[in-house]
């Protein structure tokens, strides 16, 4: 059985604009230098050769992959980094025609630097090529990592991890999961509780952790409803959250209520905006979906009455528990299952979070996350330009609303349903294995092609 999936996994404080083009990349450049550094063969490159295929190399400009990569090659780590830093790194490397290796210089060819987006890896289709090369030609070290999803990185040949504690409470599928609720007689939360202390082996560490990543999320929503201009980009789009703030905010108390879902709308706009402007934001599950979850858990405290400390517990723990049965049984990657693997996957995790933190069964709770996801079954991923903008921002916030409908039919309901989590989880699989390529996070269909530039 694949290894659990923890929360602390899926949810992580990084930059945008892309957990598959941005944070994975990045990660995979980071490993790359230390494992030059770990065989000892820093001191002898000469040259680097850096290759990007399939939608890695078709949209990776847009999606910031090159200042990505060679801020990891710095030394910069998504968590830790300065994110202004990390958007100017191809600028600096250019202008000095020098790579910064771990701190030691290095001739920078622009030749050696190759997006090769009609080309792809057999295994999967956000590849990365890293080879080094000695002063004479020699091949230090090559190595292919593949951005898998979510800020994920797979090395061609597995680099050894440490093993994971087992967990309590393992789970393959929403049936699994939700006999461990019935047999403990317990929330999923819960369960995910247990199954967090076993693998990290310390209460406070997980606590902590959550209520950090809650924090970064509230924080990116007030940073983004806080900050006006135009987003990165030749599209030169405008953004909207702060104006959208600004006339919610003017309108009269009594009406506060009634506009709960406006404002959970400028929420997600927030994120996004920040996303796509390359700040910081938590990967939930991925960058291009990541203003469902912090938007949906906003809104749960602004407007339904749920505190901190229950989102950043019951409502992030039942989110990451309905997602890992993504990452484990479908995908979510745009590259790898269209729109549906990344904003239907954060709909569904938001869905079942809220109905968790507003009193809902285990029942409800996937009876959420399933309504959730069936109605984004199908959903394409064609993002204009290759920025994570059009029609990603605006969709993150129609997806908040939609978790919100889901729950509201779901909690109406006594739990009990014909289509489960697990088989709509399997269809968007298939749908995704059946997608054209065009529609994976390549810009080659779509509004990608259909929208003038201008
Ligand atoms: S269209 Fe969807 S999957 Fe594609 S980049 Fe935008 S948010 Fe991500």
């Amino acid at each position: 059985m694949p290894d659990y999936i923890s929360a602390l996994d899926l949810f992580t404080i990084g930059i945008g604009p892309s957990s598959s083009h941005t944070v994975g990349p990045m990660r995979a450049a980071l490993l790359f230098a230390q494992a030059l550094d770990a065989n000892a063969s820093l001191p002898q490159v000469d040259r680097l050769q850096i290759e990007l295929y399939g939608s890695l190399g078709a949209t990776g400009p847009g999606h910031g992959t090159s200042n990505a990569i060679l801020a990891g090659l710095e030394g910069l780590a998504p968590e830790t980094c300065d994110p202004e830093s990390v958007g100017t790194a191809w600028q600096r490397t250019v202008e000095s025609k020098t790579y910064r290796l771990l701190g030691r210089s290095i001739r920078f060819d622009l030749a050696d630097f190759k997006f090769l987006g009609r080309q792809t890896l057999p295994r999967h289709s956000n590849a990365l090529k890293f080879a080094a090369f000695s002063v004479d030609g020699d091949e230090l070290l090559t190595q292919t990592f593949y951005s898998v999803g979510g800020g994920f990185v797979e090395a061609e040949h597995s680099i050894e991890k440490p093993l994971r504690a087992p967990v309590p409470f393992a789970f393959d599928s929403a049936v699994e999961l939700l006999e461990h609720a019935t047999k403990q007689n317990t929330k999923i939360a819960d369960i995910a509780w247990q199954n967090e202390i076993a693998l990290h082996g310390d209460q406070e560490f997980v606590a902590e952790r959550l209520k950090a990543i809650w924090a970064a999320m509230s924080s990116c929503i007030n940073a983004g409803l806080s900050t006006r201009g135009t987003l990165p980009g030749y599209l030169q789009v405008p953004r909207r959250a702060a104006d959208m703030a600004a006339a919610l905010s003017a309108q009269s108390l009594q009406e506060k209520s009634e506009l709960s879902n406006q404002w959970l709308q400028a929420y997600a706009f927030a994120v996004n905006e920040q996303n796509a402007a390359g700040a910081r934001v938590v990967t939930a599950p991925t960058n291009g979906a990541a203003g469902i979850i912090p938007a949906v858990a906003f809104y749960a405290r602004q407007f339904r009455g749920v505190g901190d400390a229950k989102i950043a517990k019951d409502f992030l723990l039942t989110a990451a528990a309905i997602g890992s049965l993504y990452k484990r049984n479908a995908s979510i990657s745009g590259a790898e299952a269209g729109c549906q693997g990344e904003v239907g996957s954060a709909c569904s995790m938001a869905a079942g979070a809220l109905a968790a933190v507003l009193g809902g069964t285990p029942a409800q709770i996937e009876n959420a996350a399933e309504i959730a996801m069936e109605h984004n079954l199908g959903l394409t991923c064609d993002p204009v330009g290759g920025f994570v903008q059009m029609p990603c921002i605006e969709r993150n916030a129609i997806a908040a609303g939609t978790a919100l409908s889901a729950v509201r039919l779901a909690l109406l309901g006594d739990g009990s349903h014909k289509i489960s989590l697990d088989t709509v989880i399997e269809t968007m699989r298939q749908t995704g294995i059946d997608m054209s390529s065009k529609y994976k996070e390549t810009s080659l269909g779509g509004l990608a092609v259909n929208v003038v530039e201008c």
